[in-house]
């Protein structure tokens, strides 16, 4: 059902191609043979399947804030009509969901009518609207194909620009670090460092649509290994090192031992001491003074001092991702100062009041990517090892993509083989 109408126009452009091409050949003057391959190309359809042989065809993109609507009132297309369609058809696209940058096209009829749209959502899909007299929507699919693809570099400038040079997308570079967030601080990459990665590449046709699923990848950071292999059965979804440990770590859940929540993340509270309503991007733990407070994760102190508001606080990075702040503590404990590295459960301070604070508490925030965020509310990463009933499995499935991280690249199998052939020893000898 999929693949038919596009057989049918891949037919029909060929057809017409010919013809264009014979009239072209034997015409010595085009102006006036043209008429003849003209009507005969007058079943030509586009990509999409519209007959652009019978209707103009206007191309664009949707700009901010505008509406269906918008896009087809200046069509002639009746403002009743645009309605219905809206409507009915809700439940198959909803037209508020049209996206500012997408592209669209609208085929007008020789008085100049709008008779189809087609809006393309992504490049997987796109949604034909008919705006004749029988007004309906219909979603199309594409197929999406997935090719697995082995490619391999050394830093020279940055990861970014190792991967461009490769023709490959940089989007690869998020996945790498997404992967790797808690053993390589992608922020921190030397001139040197190598890589070599086993991922997903998603097309629609010749364009690339998505980067998939990282499988496997070997990184070698600072002249040290790290693996990660992708591993999903039941409910397990995770990367793993060679010898099945979860790559993610979890945080603790709270900074302390404490008493109860007093107030929770809200971006609207009412303020108790500034009597009015403001966000709250943090967590507060109440307990007794002097109770002692954690690092909830690894990482590196960035902040260790005494604002007004804050009173006594750390700010604690963890990886290019991660960065949490304890406030209102009595005291910092000794030696917690900006650059020293902390564990897991390491004490940092003990609970006060200082600063904006009614009561004994911590004020706990935790940054992602840049933004603070609920932590409750996230998915806590998995700790644990790979679950024991599935480690015989995980082991064979290793063994197979270690052989592809460490095994020379075979060239000719893709393109992308032989522009790695330029850094052979790159993943050997670091
Ligand atoms: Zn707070």
């Amino acid at each position: 059902m999929r693949d038919r109408p596009l057989l049918v126009i891949a037919l029909l452009v060929a057809a017409a191609t010919v013809l264009l091409l014979r009239s072209w050949q034997t015409s010595d003057a085009p102006a006036i043979e043209q008429e003849t391959p003209i009507q005969t190309v007058s079943l030509t359809t586009d990509e999409f399947g519209m007959p652009v042989s019978e209707l103009s065809v206007i191309e664009s993109t949707v700009r901010r804030n505008e509406t269906f609507s918008d896009l087809l009132t200046p069509y002639g297309v009746e403002f009743q009509r645009i309605v219905n369609l809206a409507r009915d058809g809700r439940d198959t696209f909803d037209v508020r969901r049209l996206k500012s940058g997408r592209p669209y096209r609208v085929y007008t009829d020789s008085s100049g009518v709008g008779r189809y749209m087609v809006y393309q959502p992504n490049l997987a899909s796109y949604v034909v609207f008919d705006l004749g007299e029988e007004p309906s929507v219909r979603v199309e699919e594409r197929n999406v194909v997935v090719r697995e693809r082995t490619i391999e570099g050394t830093i020279e400038e940055s990861l970014y620009m190792t991967l461009i040079n490769q023709d490959i997308h940089p989007t690869v570079a998020n996945r790498m670090a997404d992967v790797f967030a808690w053993q390589i601080d992608f922020s921190r990459l030397q001139k040197g460092d190598s890589f070599r990665i086993v991922f997903e590449e998603q097309y629609v046709g010749d364009h690339l649509f998505d980067i998939g699923e990282v499988t496997a990848a070997r990184f070698v950071h600072m002249n040290e290994d790290y693996y990660a292999f992708h591993y999903q059965n039941g409910d397990v979804d995770e990367h793993y090192d060679e010898t099945g440990k979860s790559l993610r770590k979890a945080f603790l859940i709270a900074p302390v031992e404490y008493k109860r929540i007093s107030s929770g993340f809200t971006y609207r509270r009412f303020h108790p001491v500034q009597k009015r309503y403001k966000a709250h991007l943090g967590t507060d733990y109440a307990a007794d003074p002097g109770t002692p407070i954690m690092a909830t994760g690894d990482g590196v102190v960035t902040e260790a001092r005494y604002g007004q508001y804050n009173g006594n606080y750390v700010k604690i990075r963890h990886n290019g991702t991660y960065t949490t702040q304890y406030l209102h503590m009595q005291k910092i404990k000794t030696g917690i100062r900006p650059g020293v590295r902390v564990k897991q459960g390491d004490i940092i301070g003990f609970v006060g009041s200082t600063g904006l604070a009614t009561g004994p508490h911590v004020c706990y925030r935790f940054w992602k990517g840049g933004e603070q965020v609920d932590h409750r509310r996230e998915k806590i990463p998995s700790v644990g090892p790979i679950p024991t009933q599935y480690f015989a499995d995980f082991s064979v499935q290793r063994d197979d993509m270690m052989m592809a991280l460490t095994s020379p690249l075979n060239p000719g199998i893709d393109r992308s083989y032989a522009e790695l052939l330029k850094t052979p020893e790159a993943l050997t000898s670091p």
